[in-house]
């Protein structure tokens, strides 16, 4: 038998079910996820800073006539 249950979704932080329309279930779960959210962001720009040392590093020596 397959159980009927209401359309709903989970809390991204804590995993508690909330309405559909909601993807958190509190303004404290709320407070969390945009600090979670910033903390990602900050990661990112890290990262694409460390993208483009990696390309520099590769291409200016090239550009320098020092490379490979
Ligand atoms: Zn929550």
């Amino acid at each position: 038998m397959v159980e009927k249950i209401p359309q709903h979704m989970h809390c991204q932080i804590c995993g508690k079910a909330v309405a559909s329309a909601e993807t958190l279930c509190s303004d404290e779960c709320k407070t969390q996820y945009q600090a979670l959210v910033k903390k990602r962001k900050n990661y990112m720009y890290i990262m694409y800073a460390a993208i483009f040392l990696m390309i520099a590093l590769l291409v200016v020596p090239k550009f320098l006539g020092v490379g490979f």
